[in-house]
């Protein structure tokens, strides 16, 4: 099970690391019927890029909006599971890229919800994704600023009706990264989902995360993130990337019958202990290339 899973992680990660090289990848904006993942929270992102939505008599939340031009196929999706646009009170983001942030702009324009973000990330929507100190800056595509973006704090919890989700600041991936936790029950039986942003260690080929004469070390922060990320209520993990939580292979699993295949308390852990390799190798890396590009 353990090689199986690695080598699963391997092609996720590969997937991740290339698509993210190469712009985007065709899964990003292929299309994926909704789905009930758990409760009241559905899936009703692209086949490759997750976008999530929680559902009460009083108002929805809806995390992240992947790529701009994939507003449509959201907006469509949320209808087809009976949903009014309008009935979208919040929309909360993981980090602002445009393969998460880029259609929030339109959804939040189509449904008049607010949207929500740690410090970092509102200022970094704001920009439209032009934020100097992602360490991607030049490498991703900027997308329609979002205007008027509420600041969460770390801690910090939305509420729309009933519904309840709280923010846990996970810095690395990019400096507003956020992480969301929330309750959903089928009938009186409650599990902590958990949406744990993108912790891969990506940066421009002169970043470096150790540190350099530009910016301090964002090292410590990132293992902070990541013992976050270890320590949260999470009995079923969502990632922005689905492959990255082998969403839709756990979904196939659970619609084939096995019931509790989405469910798995140690998925949080599982995965920011991967995670603590991939930033010990981009480390080790950096301090093998003391100066110039990596
Ligand atoms: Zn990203």
């Amino acid at each position: 099970m353990k090689l199986a899973r690695s080598a699963l992680l391997a092609a996720a990660l590969s997937f991740v690391f290339v698509a993210a090289a190469a712009a985007e990848d065709a899964s990003w904006t292929q299309p994926q019927k909704p789905f009930r993942l758990y409760g009241d929270t559905y899936y009703v992102g692209t086949q490759g890029l997750s976008a999530i939505l929680i559902v009460s008599p009083q108002g929805d939340v809806l995390i992240d909006g992947t790529l701009p031009r994939n507003a449509p196929q959201i907006k469509a999706n949320i209808r087809a599971l009976g949903i009014r646009l309008g009935d979208v009170k919040a929309i909360l983001n993981s980090h602002a890229h445009d393969d998460h942030a880029g259609a929030i702009a339109e959804l939040a324009k189509a449904s008049g919800a607010k949207v929500y973000a740690s410090a970092a990330g509102a200022r970094a929507l704001e920009l439209g994704g032009k934020d100097p100190d992602d360490p991607l800056y030049g490498e991703t595509s900027p997308y329609p600023p979002i205007a008027h973006v509420q600041v969460v704090a770390d801690g910090g919890v939305v509420r729309v009706g009933e519904l309840q989700l709280t923010a846990h600041y996970t810095p690395g991936h990019t400096p507003g990264s956020t992480s969301w936790t929330w309750r959903s029950c089928e009938g009186k039986d409650c599990l902590s989902m958990a949406y744990v942003d993108s912790l891969t260690p990506m940066g421009a080929a002169s970043f470096r995360f150790s540190g350099d004469a530009t910016h301090a070390s964002r090292v410590p922060a990132f293992r902070h993130s990541l013992q976050t990320v270890a320590a949260l209520p999470c009995d079923i993990l969502i990632t922005p990337h689905p492959g990255l939580s082998y969403l839709m292979a756990r979904v196939a699993r659970r619609d084939r019958g096995d019931v509790h295949a989405l469910i798995d308390p140690q998925a949080c852990r599982a995965y920011a202990a991967d995670a603590t390799t991939w930033l010990d190798a981009r480390v080790a890396k950096e301090q093998q290339a003391p100066a110039g590009k990596l």
